[in-house]
Order: C-alpha cells, then structure tokens, then sequence
C-alpha cells in the first residue's frame, strides 16, 4: 500500500484549494475539526458553525469508506458534505497520515516539543543558548540510557558444554547504572552475578550484557535482579542463580527524605542459591 506523509503545509495547500467564501463550516470531530480551524486561517470571512444546520458546509479530513458522510446526510438533510481527500476517488487506495497523526514522523519532533513544555514549566526559558540543543541532547541520551527495551537476552546467551564441573562462577563489582520507575531519576552502584553451571556455561562477559539489557530501562532495582536471574536460570537452566545490587538513588538523596549517604541493598538468589544455605553462604564469602 502506497504510504501519503502530509506536511502541515501540503494540509494548507490543499484547503486553499476547497475555495470557500462566506459559508458556515462545520468541522467534524476531530480530523475536520482540524481542517476546519486552518480553513477560518486561509478564508477568514467563513462562520464556524458548532452543530450543523440545513446548508452549512460540512468538512471533514478524509472520506474513507462513506460512513461518515450517510451519517450527516441522515443527521442534516440538504448539508453539502466535502473532505480534502476522498479515499474512493483515490487510485490505489493509499494510507494517508496526516500531520497531528502519531505515526506521522513529525512524532519524533513531538517529542522534543514536549520536553521544552518541560522545560517552561520548570521556569526555564527554552530558547537560551544552553538549553537550545536540550530537547535533540536528551532525546540521542536516551537512545543509551533505554537500549535495554530492543535487546533480548535470548540473543547473547549462547552456551557451551561444561566439562562437568560445578563450582561458583561469580562476576563481582560490575557497575551498574539504571534510571529509577517512579521519579525517572539515576541509580547507580555496584553489582555481582553468579551462577553454579549444571551442563551449561557462557562466556563470563555476558552476565554483565545481560546486567546491561535489564537496568537500561525505567526499573527498581529488585526487578532488575529478579529478571538477570530470571534470564539465567531460563537460557543457561544452572543449578543456581544469584544477583545481589547494592545502589544509591538520586530521587533518595536529591528530594525527600535527604538521607546521605544511604545506599540499598538488593539479593536476588535462585535454584541452589536459594535452598542450600552452604552455596549461599560461600557465594557472599566470595563476595565479601
Ligand atoms: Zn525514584
């Protein structure tokens, strides 16, 4: 199917082209609303009317399948009824989005719209030096700071045979930073992954890519241990599995109950790890 982008000038082109005079125009919700508002802009001398009457224009973005417009002439008797473009009229059937539409591309410049909203209403002004290039800068950061959502552990926890040994493979200190759910502000700090190979191991390096594909989304940190875990047991099915994270939060130490210094601490223990206290107690030893 053929793809038709409208510009927000293409849509002012084409209502130029509907010529009106001194009509009344009713726009019908919401695309024709629309339409209707840039139409009072282009020829000022029109009437927005709220509910339509016998021989007020009736406007509307698109004709798709007629419904909308057997609805008017059943509603309103004698009310001319026009749209910018007329799906039927249209040759192979196009999809037509139009430019308020959120799978318009303009939906990535959205975006940075909102984020001057944002600043206004912290009191900033948008349109300072420094803050011109805020919306692109935060926009490309979050690229990095939410990569986990695309990736799939599925897709890096390729495994090897083991030779039949069964001691702790532990990862420790590896660092950690991810952006906390409820105030979308950082925590960061320290993490340490284990695992006790049953017929399967993976190279030590991934079990910090996996670390990574977990906390590079908004999270609490109990979840991104419970789901590095997670991923182990289910990809690398080990006789056990453990994440412990210790983090400070920003939205702890920057509002609220302001306590310095404070960090949490998080454990989250699988298979083994979790039934034998002998394989829990080593694990933090090594830890230690
Ligand atoms: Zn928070």
């Amino acid at each position: 199917m053929k793809k038709l982008v409208l510009t927000w000038g293409d849509l002012w082109t084409s209502i130029e082209g509907l010529s009106l005079k001194n009509e009344r125009v009713y726009g019908v919700p919401k695309g024709g609303m629309i339409v209707a508002g840039v139409a009072k802009q282009v020829f000022p001398d029109i009437t927005l009317v709220t509910s339509p009457q016998e021989s007020d224009l009736i406007l509307d973005d698109l004709i798709d399948s007629g419904a909308t417009q057997l609805f008017y002439e059943d509603q309103c008797p004698g009310a001319p009824f026009r749209a910018l473009f007329d799906k039927r009229k249209m040759g192979d059937n196009p999809w037509i989005v139009l430019p308020w539409e959120a799978d318009h591309p303009a939906g990535e410049e959205s975006i940075q719209q909102n984020i001057i909203r944002q600043l206004e209403y912290i009191g900033e002004d948008p349109n300072r030096e420094g803050l011109k290039e805020t919306p692109n800068r935060i926009v490309r950061s979050w690229e990095e700071i939410f990569a986990g959502y695309n990736q799939d552990p599925a897709d890096l926890l390729t495994t090897f045979d083991t030779d039949g040994y069964d001691q702790i493979v532990l990862l420790k200190d590896v660092e950690i930073f991810s952006m906390c759910e409820h105030h979308l502000l950082p925590f960061w700090g320290k993490a340490h992954i284990a695992y006790i190979p049953d017929k399967r191991v993976i190279g030590i390096s991934k079990l910090a890519r996996v670390l990574d594909i977990y906390s590079r989304r908004a999270q609490i940190q109990e979840r991104i241990g419970e789901q590095v875990t997670g991923a182990l047991m289910k990809y690398l099915q080990p006789q056990g599995a453990a994440c412990i994270i210790e983090a400070v939060h920003l939205c702890m130490r920057m509002r609220g109950v302001s306590k310095q210094g404070s960090s949490m601490k998080t454990s989250s223990m699988k298979g083994v790890f979790f039934t034998d206290a002998k394989a829990r107690q080593e694990l933090l030893e090594l830890i230690r």
